[in-house]
C-alpha cells in the first residue's frame, strides 16, 4: 500500500451534531440543481438543451453564454459601412415608430 488510507476513512459521517451531516458538495449540489437551465433546442432532435445557463444569461456555455464575437468593426461580419450594427438598426427602428405614429396622427385627422 503506497500510503494509509484507513486514517482518511474515520470519521466520515460521524459529525456530532444532532441534525444528519451534510457534506459541503452535497448542500452546493441543491443549489447547482436549482440552478436556471439552458433555453436553447438541439438541432437535431429539437429538445431543450437543460444543462446550467451562464451566470446572467438564458443559455449554455455550448449556446452562445460565453459571448459574442467583438463589436462593431473589430467583427469579421462588419461589412456595408456599419449599417446593421445595434446603433443603426436602433436609429432605424426608432425613425419606423415615428413614422408609424405619424401616419396614425393624420389618419386620425381626417
Ligand atoms: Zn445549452
Amino acid at each position: 500500500m503506497p500510503f494509509n488510507v484507513s486514517g482518511l476513512a474515520q470519521g466520515v459521517g460521524m459529525k456530532s451534531a444532532k441534525r444528519p451531516y451534510i457534506p459541503d458538495w452535497a448542500s452546493a449540489l441543491i443549489h447547482a440543481r436549482a440552478a436556471r437551465r439552458c433555453h436553447a433546442h438541439c438541432r437535431v432532435s429539437k429538445k431543450p438543451c437543460g444543462q446550467p445557463a451562464m451566470r446572467g444569461k438564458r443559455v449554455c456555455r455550448l449556446h452562445g453564454g460565453k459571448g459574442g464575437g467583438p463589436k462593431g468593426e473589430r467583427n469579421g461580419a462588419y461589412r456595408t459601412g456599419g449599417h446593421y450594427t445595434a446603433e443603426a438598426k436602433a436609429e432605424r427602428q426608432q425613425v419606423r415608430m415615428l413614422i408609424r405614429g405619424l401616419r396614425h396622427l393624420i389618419d386620425s385627422g381626417e
